[in-house]
Order: structure tokens, then C-alpha cells, then sequence
């Protein structure tokens, strides 16, 4: 076993992998995925990693280009949504504003339909080249089949790279949305580490607040604590571990589903859970 997993994520928590390979372009991330058992993290914001780590390889996927063609940006799958918004904004388009300080990647974001403030990466996806059964298969956005964090993907398949189509406006303009976003995001997420919100909101309802109401901000155990700013967010304040994260999981489920709601997790597990 090798490096902490931890290291790469935003919870900064989990084990070691056997093996952690970084990619830096197409052809290394399709060739590293089809090595065997092995695990693709772009950001690392959305996964609780388990304290055992991982039996195989993490792969870091650090493929970045970004291209603008009239309305038309084409991503690798490891780029930065904060980069690809601000390029998007630069270029004169509109379309990805929601994504300013979500801090995944293109192919995270694909695969958990990532939204924010009415906005989704289902907006304005126009296909996503995936790597599925060694072969690249290019899935329009109907075939994708996103709807509120989730999507039509299989657990084996990666994004390797994703076109948005966009409209036409002006690049102040956007920047402007882009910042009031980026304003109220700071007012309202916890600073710290997390992996933003914990469970999805059941339908027509808030898991914050149904968390909240359920007397859970504050809560802890060990170095893991529900967030005293936005219940649905568990924050890392120092030493948690994985172990911690789901007691506290464990703990509101329980308490919600008392008052007749199931949650169910946002967040990605990765290794095993006993
Ligand atoms: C502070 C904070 C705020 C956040 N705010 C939001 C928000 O407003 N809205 C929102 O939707 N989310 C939010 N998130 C969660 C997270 O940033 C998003 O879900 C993001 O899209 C995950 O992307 P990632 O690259 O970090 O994915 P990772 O965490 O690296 O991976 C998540 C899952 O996607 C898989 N995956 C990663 N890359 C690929 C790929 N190339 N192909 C196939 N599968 C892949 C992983 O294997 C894993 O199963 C927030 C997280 C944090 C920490």
C-alpha cells in the first residue's frame, strides 16, 4: 500500500490505495483504467474514502484541456469546473455560472449531474465520450439520462472528456452572476474540511433542514461534526475518520427516519465499510 487517499480529497480522510497513478491526457487515463481494479477521482469532493483505503489504484485524473469552439467548450474530464466556468465566461458564454466554487472536475460533475443555484451540468451537456467496456462510446445528454445527482453512467465507466453548448452574453455579465454566486456560496458553506452535502434532499424537502430540525448542527463524534452553518454538511475539524463520519451518518438517518424520512447518501464510498 502507498499513499493516503486522504491527501486527495477535500474530507481529508481515508487510508492508503495500493497504488495512486496521476493522468495527464487521454490516452494515460484510458490506458491506467483499463489496468484492472481501479478507481477514478477527479476533485475528490464528493467521496468518503474508508479508513482501510483502497485495494487498487487511485487514479488521479489530472486531463485539463479545455477547448471553446463558437458556442461549443470541449473538457477533459480532469478539468476544474471553476476553470471551465471562468473559460466559458471569458469566451462570452453563458450556461455555467452555477458551477463557480464547486470543487470537482468535468467528469465528477458528469457523473453526479452536479447542480447548483437552479442550474445543472444537464443544462447544457451536449454528449460525454466514456470509456466503457475499453471502448469509447460517445452519450448524448438524453443517453445520460442525468437527473438530480445521478446519472445513466455504470460504476466502470469514466468520463473522458465532455461538450457543453452554451449561448452567447456578455463576458461582464456573466463574471458578475459568477461573483454574486461565488459571494452567497461563501456566506452560506461551512469553511473547512467537507464534501459538501452529505445526503441528497429527499423530493420536495431540505435534508439540511430536516437535519436541522432534527437537532443534529453541532453534533459530533470524534473529529467529525455536523456543521453548525448548514446541517447537510459534516466538516473534518481535525483527525476524523471515515469510522467517525458514519457514526454521525448512522445517527441522523436513524433520527430522520424516526420522523418518517429516509435519507439517502449523496456522498460516493469508496474501499470497504464494515
Ligand atoms: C465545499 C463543497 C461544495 C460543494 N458544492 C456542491 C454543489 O453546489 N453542487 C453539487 O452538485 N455538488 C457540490 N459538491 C460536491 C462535489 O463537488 C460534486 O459532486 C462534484 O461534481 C464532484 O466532482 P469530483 O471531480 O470532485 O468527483 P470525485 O469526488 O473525485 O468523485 C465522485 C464520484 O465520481 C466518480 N468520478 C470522478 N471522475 C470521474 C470520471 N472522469 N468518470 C467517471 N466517474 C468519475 C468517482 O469515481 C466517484 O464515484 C460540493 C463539495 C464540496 C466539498
Amino acid at each position: 500500500m502507498c499513499k493516503n487517499i486522504a491527501d486527495f480529497t477535500t474530507f481529508g480522510i481515508g487510508g492508503a490505495a495500493r497504488r495512486i497513478a496521476v493522468t495527464e491526457n487521454a490516452d494515460a487515463l484510458m490506458d491506467e483504467c483499463g489496468r484492472g481494479e481501479c478507481v477514478v477521482l477527479g476533485g475528490g469532493s464528493n467521496v468518503l474514502v474508508s479508513d482501510d483505503g483502497y485495494d487498487g489504484t487511485v487514479i488521479l485524473n489530472r486531463y485539463a484541456d479545455i477547448s471553446v469552439s463558437g458556442e461549443t467548450v470541449t473538457a477533459g474530464s480532469g478539468a476544474r469546473l471553476s476553470v471551465l466556468c471562468k473559460r466559458a465566461a471569458s469566451a462570452g458564454l453563458t450556461g455555467l455560472e452555477f458551477a463557480v466554487g464547486i470543487p470537482g472536475s468535468v467528469g465528477g460533475a458528469v457523473r453526479m449531474n452536479a447542480g447548483a443555484f437552479g442550474g445543472s451540468i444537464g443544462d447544457s451537456l451536449l454528449y460525454a465520450d466514456v470509456l466503457r467496456g475499453g471502448k469509447i462510446v460517445r452519450m448524448t445528454n438524453a443517453e445520460l439520462a442525468l437527473s438530480y445527482r445521478e446519472s445513466a453512467l455504470l460504476p466502470s465507466d469514466t468520463v473522458i472528456s465532455a461538450a457543453f453548448m452554451l449561448k452567447r452574453a456578455d463576458t461582464e455579465a456573466v463574471n458578475a452572476r459568477m461573483c454574486e454566486l461565488a459571494a452567497i456560496r461563501r456566506r452560506l458553506q461551512p469553511i473547512g474540511k467537507s464534501a459538501g452535502s452529505v445526503f441528497k434532499n429527499p423530493c420536495g424537502m431540505s435534508a439540511g433542514k430536516l437535519i436541522d430540525e432534527a437537532g443534529f448542527k453541532g453534533y459530533s463524534v470524534g473529529g467529525a461534526k455536523v456543521s453548525d452553518r448548514h446541517a447537510n454538511i459534516i466538516v473534518n475539524t481535525g483527525g476524523a475518520t471515515a469510522k467517525d463520519v458514519i457514526a454521525v451518518i448512522n445517527a441522523i438517518k436513524q433520527a430522520v427516519s424516526a420522523r418518517g424520512v429516509i435519507l439517502k447518501e449523496e456522498i460516493i464510498y469508496i474501499g470497504e465499510f464494515t
